[in-house]
């Protein structure tokens, strides 16, 4: 590993010798709300706030990091991890990223106690995981259903969740 985000000494697993968790999405839900509740993380607000109170930081990626294979988040120990941005990305876009590399902190690392590193969105089952964490995180089943119960309009579902309409055109299919 020759990233600058890497930590000398650390042993990260990496990419796709991470373990799933295993979990069902049922459970990543619930998962997901109780990290909101203990967060005070409601629909809406910033996930880099969540990422601060949990000793993470967003890092933005640098033109000159694109020579090298760079992760989407790196966990260095317990509480202390940080995760890569690219710098052309929408705001949305970026909410929705956030809360998929909290969702491999909780989920692939332990809450750092395993030192991992995520590369970009991939289609194992680490990374659908931490889609489904981050969709619970940003778009509550209960809150989502209720939202459906008063409009179809998936534009305005994603404006009050503030995701993408992608973003909520899959939620509404998993769950709708
Ligand atoms: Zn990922």
């Amino acid at each position: 590993m020759i990233s600058r985000f890497a930590r000398k000494g650390v042993k990260y697993k990496e990419g796709s010798s991470i373990p799933p968790s295993n979990m069902t999405k049922e459970d990543v839900e619930k998962y997901a709300r109780k990290v909101a509740g203990i967060t005070k993380f409601a629909t809406g607000d910033d996930p880099t706030e969540v990422v601060a109170q949990l000793g993470g930081r967003c890092k933005i990626l640098d033109m000159s990091d694109w020579v090298e294979e760079t992760g989407s988040i790196y966990v260095h120990r317990e509480y202390d991890f940080d995760i890569i941005l690219p710098r052309y990305t929408s705001p949305l876009r970026d909410r929705f990223t956030i809360c998929h590399e909290l969702g491999h902190f909780f989920l692939h690392s332990n809450m750092g106690e395993v030192p991992i590193v995520a590369y970009r969105q991939g289609s194992t089952r680490i990374e659908w995981e931490a889609n489904w964490f981050a969709a619970s995180l940003l778009m509550p089943k209960v809150e989502f259903l209720a939202a459906l119960k008063e409009t179809d309009d998936l534009t305005r579902i994603a404006a009050k969740f503030k995701v993408s309409c992608e973003a909520a055109r899959v939620r509404k299919e998993a769950i709708g």
